[in-house]
């Protein structure tokens, strides 16, 4: 049956998404989105702070709460980007800059920065030059060991494991250290979790599958789909990419001149536009159910309106759905994931021309202590004058733009500026601006066995009373970066026409 009135809960990227592609796929249905803050966006979150220098001139940094960066493999981002008009805004980080090349890991206990090898040559180069050369890193010697030898393992997966935590599978494939290392770091950067709870199969599925091709070993899965394997890309929607696909070749991360908002805002306006949708923006769903007389949802809300719609998109958080409905009518596993919380700290300097605080770089990330040290409460820090200084004033080369990544609250900012100071090797100066924010539940650790309890649920969402009339997508289901966000809105409602 197609929808003749369709309610979308959660104004996040996810939810304006599906508001985007259902408003054009179904032009004659009525859409309500309620979004709980006022604010559209959910956890993306750029603002600008003015800030004025020591011999008054004045002007603007970008600061980011939340997602700084994509990466240009989300053709439905691309395609947002061609459909809103987005593209003279686009800031990109060519693959070949240092501030794709360099990426930084900060042991912990230890002092300075470690440079991860980015190509096979630098990995050699480091491995092979004198310890006193500043190539010379001991992260060279682990990966080149784990990455040489792993062919080499037998298949090591026991037969009836259907997934296991990302820890388990790099440290059966590649090694402990490895594993402790590179694999916790990268969770750090992108989960802000412990790798040893997060699903290997839900985060990275990838890998799962490179070992299965390559009959155990992942290196060699890798090297067989790099010769063509790949298959061809099935949808039954093409993307409208415009020349932006183009415009991304050789593009390692990009952003936008005023940030991640900018695709919220246009989205926001774009959907404005629309007459057939309604925004609604600090008003929250407070209870979902089926009528099953007039098989009608029946949505009662913080406004005391009480909506009624003949199909339902959820995009909030799974913990905030499972509070909406009736005891009579439950979801499946809707709390079976945990959320991180990060405290994000802005942080600006003022340095003489031609200095700088750090190398140039993407920035660092801090992996895992060896078990019984105490963990570092910073996860990472990003270098946004390096990668994103165009979104500065052209003259601001003066200013060093950098971002913390906390696990827990700051309790003290001198204390955090000691500690970045040792972990970059170079005495911080004190900061012109700081901006903290507490993003608390805002990333969901997807635990091992998350596919299969997502496709439990499907399942339950298939019969009665839903018939496939609800629809549950966003972060906590599909993926967490904006890529599947916005790729989960463009796919909502399929099964609907
Ligand atoms: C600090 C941080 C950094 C990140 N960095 C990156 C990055 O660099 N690159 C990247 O790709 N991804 C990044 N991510 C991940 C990405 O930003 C998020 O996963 C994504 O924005 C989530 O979108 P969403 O719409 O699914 O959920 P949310 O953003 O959580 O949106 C949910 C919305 O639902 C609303 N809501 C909640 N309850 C109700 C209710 N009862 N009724 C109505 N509305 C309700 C909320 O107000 C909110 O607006 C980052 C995330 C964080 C937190």
């Amino acid at each position: 049956m197609a929808p003749s009135s369709i309610a979308i809960l959660g104004g996040g990227l996810t939810g304006l998404s599906a508001a985007f592609h259902l408003s054009r796929r179904f032009p004659a249905a009525q859409i309500t989105l309620l979004n709980k803050d006022i604010r559209f966006g959910g956890w993306v979150h750029s603002s600008r702070a003015k800030i004025t220098l020591e011999d008054g001139r004045e002007t603007s940094v970008l600061l980011e709460a939340g997602p700084r960066t994509l990466r240009p493999n989300s053709k439905s981002v691309l395609e947002l980007i061609n459909l809103l008009d987005l593209s003279s805004s686009l800031l990109t980080v060519p693959k070949s800059s240092p501030a794709a090349r360099n990426r930084f890991l900060c042991l912990p206990g230890t002092q300075g920065l470690l440079r991860i090898p980015s190509s096979p040559l630098s990995l050699l180069t480091s491995v092979l030059s004198p310890k006193s050369s500043s190539l010379h890193s001991p992260l060279g010697h682990i990966l080149l060991s784990a990455i040489a030898r792993e062919p080499f393992r037998k298949w090591n997966r026991l037969s009836w494991l259907e997934d296991e935590s990302v820890d388990d599978f790099l440290t059966r494939r590649f090694g402990s250290e490895f594993a402790r290392i590179f694999g916790s770091a990268l969770v750090h950067g992108i989960y802000a979790a412990d790798s040893r709870e997060l699903s290997v199969r839900a985060a990275f599925p990838s890998l799962w599958d490179a070992e299965e091709r390559g009959r155990g070993s992942v290196m060699t899965g890798f090297l067989h789909s790099s010769r063509g394997s790949a298959t061809a890309e099935v949808d039954d929607a093409p993307y409208q990419l415009g020349d932006v696909e183009e415009q991304m070749r050789g593009v390692s991360v990009y952003s936008f001149s005023q940030g991640i908002s900018a695709l919220v805002n246009a989205l926001v306006r774009e959907l404005r536009a629309h007459k057939n949708v309604r925004l609604l923006g600090g008003v929250s769903a407070n209870g979902l159910r089926m009528n099953r007389r007039t098989a009608q949802f029946e949505i009662t809300t913080s406004s005391r309106e009480t909506l009624r719609a003949t199909h339902v998109v959820s995009a909030v958080p799974l913990p905030s759905l499972n509070a909406l409905l009736t005891p009579n009518t439950p979801l499946p596993h809707l709390t079976a994931n945990p959320y991180s919380s990060v405290t994000v700290v802005n942080l600006v300097f003022v340095v003489s021309p031609g200095h700088t605080l750090h190398p140039e770089g993407f920035g660092y990330l801090v992996p895992r202590a060896v078990s019984g040290h105490a963990e570092n409460t910073i996860l990472g820090c990003v270098f946004d004058s390096s990668s994103m200084s165009a979104q500065e004033a052209p003259w601001s080369a003066e200013i060093v733009k950098m971002t913390a990544m906390l696990r827990e609250p700051v309790v003290s900012v001198p204390r955090l500026i000691e500690t970045l100071s040792q972990q970059l090797g170079i005495r911080l100066p004190d900061p012109l601006l700081v901006k903290v924010r507490d993003n608390v539940h805002c990333i969901p650790l997807l635990r091992v066995g998350h596919l299969q309890r997502i496709r439990d649920l499907s399942c339950v969402l298939r019969g009665e009373p839903w018939g496939g009339r609800l629809e549950v997508i966003g972060a906590g289901v599909g993926g967490v970066s904006v890529g599947d966000c916005v790729e989960a809105g463009r796919r909502a409602g399929r099964s609907w026409a």
